[in-house]
């Protein structure tokens, strides 16, 4: 099953890209696996997928142990999409490759401090809120050019972009909106950071709307449901 999701959902993530006028490889497919077993976690890799999502902190450290001692040749990247606590700081420096979820500078400093600690640079994304209605976590998007500078100071931090979650929608047109939003204020930071600032991840589109996304420029989709089920 997972085989057969995966081949149909690369074949609409790439035919999106070519609606987009960019092509399939500029989009990386996160597979989300919260809530699946350490069995579908390695189904997953064997049929291909090199990018993990998780929410939450202790269920991505139970599968990422089973994982690596299953000493795959291929190590899987590891992306936090859910909401982290300042003091997990921590333990999330120590296994996720990508951090999609920082939305205050005191938590980007406390991962400053962590990866520091231990001789990393973090990537992260910012997580904007751009429904207000919707999503509990994420900077206003009128914060983002006061947070941008502080946090892209930080010698062991590199923010490589920024993340949404678009509202849960009926339609997927409905949260192409959002989408834009947060493409624009891509753009918008991108002319005012410097060159090796510069921001090149948009992490959006979830199943039930990532061909969307994707047509308003995503460069990462993460994706649960469209995988694991059906
Ligand atoms: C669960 C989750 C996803 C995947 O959701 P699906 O609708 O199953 O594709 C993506 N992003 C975040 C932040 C999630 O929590």
């Amino acid at each position: 099953m997972f085989i057969e999701n995966y081949r149909e959902v690369s074949q609409r993530i790439a035919a999106a890209a070519r609606r987009a006028g960019s092509s399939p490889e500029k989009v990386t497919l996160v597979a989300v696996s919260k809530g699946r077993s350490v069995a579908e976690v390695k189904g997953a890799i064997d049929a291909g997928i090199a990018d993990l999502g998780e929410n939450r902190l202790q269920e991505a450290q139970l599968k990422y142990n089973a994982i690596l001692s299953t000493q795959y040749s291929i190590r899987p990247k590891w992306h936090l999409v859910g909401h982290l606590q300042t003091n997990k700081a921590k333990d999330a420096v120590r296994i996720f490759d990508l951090i999609h979820s920082v939305d205050s500078l005191r938590l980007a400093e406390e991962i400053d401090k962590q990866a520091a600690r231990i001789g990393k640079v973090q990537d992260i994304l910012i997580e904007v809120k751009t429904s207000p209605e919707e999503s509990k976590y994420g900077i206003a998007p009128q914060e983002l050019p006061k947070l941008l500078p502080g946090v892209c100071a930080l010698q062991h931090l590199r923010v490589k972009g920024l993340m949404t979650i678009a509202p849960l929608v009926d339609d997927p047109e409905k949260a192409r909106p959002y989408f834009k939003m947060l493409k624009g204020l891509f753009d918008t930071a991108n002319t005012q950071l410097t060159i090796d600032q510069r921001l090149s991840t948009l992490s959006m589109g979830m199943t039930d709307d990532f061909e969307a996304a994707i047509e308003e420029g995503a460069t990462m989709v993460r994706l649960g449901r469209a995988l694991f089920e059906g």
